[in-house]
């Protein structure tokens, strides 16, 4: 009953011969200047307008207009902030309002206790070996 053929088909997809591995697309911290898989990094982007210019943190990575990338970390942040990449990354005319990056940051960096993964990932492993080369 199950397909046991097809899951051999999803392999990694030929991404325009740049040096991406398994990863998918990266980006560059605004903050260490490192680049890291984009599911890594926290996507934001500026809202409103004029004098009213806030950096809104964007995790489903939905919202349009120009975006940046920041590490979750607020040593990260601190450094952006420092160095005023925010507002060089988002070509910003002002400076944002930084209160909601900053705080969805300090949520999302706590760390969240310690998690079973290494032991799911290898009750999960298929014993098919042997692939003919
Ligand atoms: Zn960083």
């Amino acid at each position: 009953m199950r397909p046991r053929r097809e899951a051999d088909r999803i392999r990694v997809r030929g991404i325009r011969g740049v040096d991406f591995h398994v990863v998918g697309p990266t980006r560059t911290c605004v903050g260490c200047r490192k680049r890291a898989p984009a599911s890594e990094l926290i996507r934001f982007v500026a809202a409103g307008s004029g004098d009213d210019l806030r950096l809104q943190p964007d995790p489903n990575r939905r919202l349009p207009g120009r975006g940046a990338h920041l590490h979750p970390d607020p040593a990260c942040f601190a450094l952006a902030e420092r160095r005023r990449a925010f507002g060089r990354a988002l070509r910003l005319p002002g400076v944002a309002d930084t209160g909601m990056l900053a705080e969805h940051i300090r949520v999302v960096s706590i760390p969240l206790g310690t998690t079973d993964d290494t032991a799911a990932v290898a009750a999960s492993r298929p014993s098919k070996v042997g692939r003919p080369r």
